[in-house]
């Protein structure tokens, strides 16, 4: 900007209303730029004077902080000029954030960051999945795995040449692993087709793997699954996934454990329910029961004069804690029954007993 020249406010060489949100200012900056970009406009000073202004003030108004002092002092804090703004460069750094996304507009591909050729893509994560039931839940379990993976090809070591040669450095970017591709006004770089980044290529690929650096096997593994283990739970093993091309890392492999719901017994954490009925008789006179648990029957103790729902716990009996805290209990909910049936001489018991009761009252 010349001295002497007044500087034209920032919204208006944007072309944007005071309340623009920032979505409309990034917008409205991205039309002038590729408006007046010096690649579309070589050797006009005009265009690039315009390019400036837009950068300047797309540099300020799009920075929150910067906006507000702006929107309050305008061109005259510091005296003359805008103290904010670090110049034509620090315009140009925020440049490809901007254009990234119109970029893959062009090119319908992601661009790649920083440079130089990969070695390798890492191995894909593979999923297993296993249900087991809350006896072995309780208890935990080896479980053997067996699974189909992409292990390293041995003929070749894994790099995919054949035997007695090496990759060449690929000739359409020059082992650099990316290239310049020129769109309309502008240049950039992006990862070469040719070799997928690599920067190398295989002339002679190994008969083996056919140039991929692994071939499918068949992977069997043991799989602790610990004692406690939660219905919908994940086992990440790491580094048993796919092998990774051409000497890549290898992905991991995530065990999922579903455990069967059991005929009798309800979990809730790390207790255990199970519902137990018995007779009239029995919750008025108390008796002992038998009541299943994950590892056998026990006696249970009723005591006379037990309420319907009534709930006693077996300590202990319940599921082992996933990190060794101790160990949770069985609740035994305990359900009277009401005859629906009854002999002769139970329903005279029964009216006899009625009448006692009646009379006590
Ligand atoms: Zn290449
Ligand atoms: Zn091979």
């Amino acid at each position: 900007m010349a001295a002497g020249t007044k500087k034209r406010d920032y919204y208006e060489v944007l072309g944007v209303s005071k309340t623009a949100s920032e979505e409309e200012i990034k917008k409205a900056y991205r039309k002038l730029a590729l408006k007046y970009h010096p690649d579309r406009n070589k050797g006009n000073k005009e265009a690039e004077e315009h390019f400036k202004e837009a950068a300047e003030a797309y540099a300020i108004l799009s920075d929150r902080e910067k906006r507000a002092q702006y929107d309050q002092f305008g061109h005259s804090l510091g005296g003359g000029g805008f103290q904010g703004f670090e110049g034509f460069e620090g315009a140009f750094q925020g440049f490809g954030d901007i254009f990234g996304d119109l970029f893959e507009d062009f090119f319908g591909g992601t661009s790649r960051r920083g440079g130089g050729a990969r070695s390798g893509f890492r191995g894909a994560d593979l999923e297993y999945s296993v249900e087991i039931s809350l006896e072995e839940a309780a208890a935990g379990k080896e479980i053997a795995v067996e699974f189909p993976r992409h292990e390293r090809c041995d003929d070749c070591q894994g790099s995919g040449a054949a035997a007695g040669s090496r990759p060449t450095i690929c000739p359409d970017c020059g082992g650099h692993g990316e290239v310049r591709v020129s769109q309309g006004f502008f240049t950039l770089r992006r990862t070469c087709p040719r070799c997928r980044g690599e920067g190398k290529q295989i002339t002679n690929p190994c008969p083996h793997c056919r140039g991929a650096g692994r071939v499918k096997k068949t992977r069997k593994l043991s799989v602790k699954i610990p004692a406690g283990i939660e219905d919908g739970s994940q086992l990440k093993v790491s580094g048993e996934g796919e092998a990774g091309e051409r000497g890549g890392a290898r992905g991991n492999l995530y065990v999922y454990i579903s455990v069967k719901r059991h005929p009798i017994f309800e979990r809730m954490g790390k207790d255990i329910i199970v519902d137990a009925k018995i007779g009239i008789h029995q919750a008025t006179l108390g008796t002992q029961i038998e009541v299943p648990t994950l590892d056998g029957k026990v006696r249970l103790k009723i005591p006379s004069g037990t309420q319907p729902g009534k709930v006693f716990r077996l300590k202990g009996k319940g599921m082992p804690d996933l990190h060794g805290y101790g160990t949770g209990d069985e609740l035994v909910r305990v359900n009277v029954e009401i005859p629906e049936h009854l002999s002769s001489q139970e329903k005279k018991l029964l009216e006899e007993f009625g009448k006692l009761r009646d009379g006590s009252n």
